[in-house]
C-alpha cells in the first residue's frame, strides 16, 4: 500500500450543542462525544483540522430549490404559525422539526462536506472526515428523515467539478434515497447503498432499482434483512465494492458511514460491531482514491461516538486501545468504558442463498454497463479489481493522460443526463456550469 495519507478533519463545536426537539432521536451531541474521544485518544495530532468558510444559501440551491432554502432560512419556532402551508409542502414538522438555529446547523454541516470536497479537489488532502455530515435523505425541495439539506449531494456536485466519475457508498441502515434520486439519471455518479429493505424507512432501494436514462445501471442497491452481522456484511460489501471499482473506476468516493447499522441502535435492526462497520472504511481506503468520509444516522449516542472514533483510527492507521480515554463525557460509556461493543445474539435473517442472488444480480448489471464516462470500452473489459495492489507506474501515467483528455472533452460538452428529469427528479444542469 502507498505511504501516508493526508487526512483532514472537520469539527465545529456549534453542531454539537444543537437540539432538534425535546426527545428527538437525532442528538447532535453525538458529534461532541465523538470529538472528545478523538481528542482523548490523541488522534487529532495525525490530521489537519479545518473549518472552511460557510457555504451560502445560493450554494445550497445548486441542488435544492430556491423556495425550499428560503423557507429554511426564514422559518423559526416563533414564526412557524405563519407558514402552515409551507411546513406541509416542505415536509418540515414531525421528523424534521423547526428548531432554534436550524439554518445555522444545516449551514455548518454542509460547509464541512462541501469544504472537504474542495480540499480533495485541490489535492490538499487524500481523505477528509466530516462526522457531522451525511444527511442523505433530504430531497430537492423536501426535508426527510431528520435531514434538511443534503450535504452528500452538494459534496458530490463539488467533486464532479474535478473528477469525471464519483462513487457514493452508503452503509447507513436506511436507504440513501436522497442521493440516489439526485443522480438517478447520470452516469457520472454511481450510488451504492447497503440497507435494511422491507417495511422500513424510507421504503425505497429495491434490488432492481438500478437507475434510469443515461444513468441506467449506475444506481446499485443491496437490500438486506434484520440481524446483519459482521461476517455476512463483509461478505457482501467487499465483492460489490470490488466489482464497482473494476467496472466504474471512480476517481473519488464519498462514503456515508451512518452508524445506525450497529448492533443495539435505537432505530436500526442490524447487528454489526465496530469492526464489521469499520471494515467498510478500511476496504474503501485500500483502493487509494480520494475519499470524503461522512457520518449519517446513529441513534444510540455512545455507540455512534465509539464507531466514528474507531473509524477515525482506521483512516489514520493508528491503533487505539480498547479502554476509553478519560474525558468529560466518560460517564456516557458506562458500565464497561471500552471502545468496542459486543453484538447481540439476535437472529441473522440474511440467508446465504439470498445474498448470493443479490450479488449475482448486482454483478450482472455492472458487467452490462456499456459506457463509463472517460473510460474506454477496452479498458473496462480488461480492468481488474485493485486487490490491494498498487498500479504499475506506467499504467498510472496512462490513466492520468486518459483522464485529462476525457476531462478536456467533458468540459466542452454538457451531459444530457444532467438535463434529464423524469422519472425521478434529477439535478439541475446549471450545477455543472
Ligand atoms: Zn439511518
Amino acid at each position: 500500500m502507498s505511504g501516508k495519507r493526508r487526512v483532514s478533519y472537520f469539527y465545529d463545536s456549534e453542531v454539537g450543542i444543537t437540539q432538534l426537539s425535546e426527545g428527538h432521536p437525532m442528538r447532535s451531541k453525538r458529534i461532541t462525544l465523538t470529538h472528545h474521544l478523538i481528542v482523548g485518544y490523541g488522534l487529532y495530532k495525525y490530521m489537519d483540522s479545518f473549518r472552511p468558510p460557510l457555504i451560502s444559501a445560493a450554494d445550497m440551491t445548486k441542488f435544492h430549490t430556491d423556495d425550499y432554502i428560503n423557507f429554511l432560512r426564514t422559518v423559526t419556532p416563533d414564526n412557524m404559525d405563519q407558514y402552515v402551508r409551507q411546513l406541509q409542502r416542505f415536509n418540515v414538522g414531525d421528523d424534521c422539526p423547526v428548531f432554534d438555529g436550524m439554518f445555522d446547523f444545516v449551514q455548518i454541516y454542509s460547509s464541512g462536506t462541501v469544504g472537504g470536497a474542495k480540499r480533495l479537489n485541490a489535492k490538499a488532502s487524500d481523505i477528509v472526515i466530516n462526522w457531522s455530515g451525511g444527511l442523505h435523505h433530504a430531497k430537492k425541495s423536501e426535508a426527510s428523515g431528520f435531514c434538511y439539506v443534503n450535504d452528500c449531494v452538494l459534496g458530490i456536485l463539488e467533486l464532479l467539478k474535478y473528477h469525471q466519475r464519483v462513487l457514493y457508498i452508503d452503509i447507513d441502515v436506511h436507504h440513501g434515497d436522497g442521493v440516489e434520486e439526485a443522480f438517478y439519471t447520470t452516469d457520472r455518479v454511481m450510488t451504492c447503498s447497503f440497507h435494511k429493505f422491507g417495511n422500513f424507512f424510507p421504503h425505497t432501494g429495491a434490488l432492481d432499482d438500478t437507475g434510469a436514462g443515461k444513468g441506467k445501471g449506475y444506481s446499485v442497491n443491496v437490500p438486506l434483512d434484520e440481524g446483519m452481522d459482521d461476517i455476512t456484511f463483509v461478505s457482501i460489501f467487499r465483492p460489490v465494492i470490488a466489482k464497482i471499482f473494476e467496472r466504474f473506476q471512480p476517481e473519488a468516493v464519498l462514503l456515508q458511514c451512518g452508524s445506525d447499522s450497529l448492533s443495539g441502535d435505537r432505530l436500526g435492526c442490524f447487528n454489526l460491531s465496530l469492526r464489521g462497520h469499520g471494515d467498510c472504511v478500511e476496504y474503501v481506503k485500500s483502493f487509494n482514491v480520494p475519499v470524503l468520509v461522512l457520518g449519517g444516522g446513529g441513534y444510540t449516542m455512545r455507540n455512534v461516538a465509539r464507531c466514528w472514533t474507531y473509524e477515525t483510527s482506521v483512516i489514520l492507521n493508528k491503533e487505539v486501545e480498547n479502554p476509553l480515554p478519560k474525558n468529560v463525557y466518560y460517564e456516557y460509556f458506562a458500565p464497561d468504558y471500552n471502545l468496542h461493543i459486543t453484538p447481540s445474539n439476535m437472529e441473522n435473517r440474511n440467508k446465504p442463498e439470498n445474498l448470493k442472488r443479490i450479488l449475482e444480480s448486482v454483478c450482472n448489471v455492472l458487467d452490462n454497463l456499456e459506457h463509463v464516462p472517460g473510460v474506454q470500452a477496452t479498458s473496462l473489459q480488461s480492468a481488474q479489481a485493485p486487490d490491494h495492489a498498487e498500479p504499475e507506474e506506467d499504467e498510472d501515467m496512462q490513466d492520468a493522460d486518459k483522464n485529462t483528455e476525457a476531462r478536456a472533452a467533458f468540459e466542452q460538452t454538457v451531459h444530457e443526463a444532467e438535463f434529464f428529469d423524469p422519472p425521478k427528479p434529477a439535478i439541475d444542469a446549471s450545477i455543472l456550469k
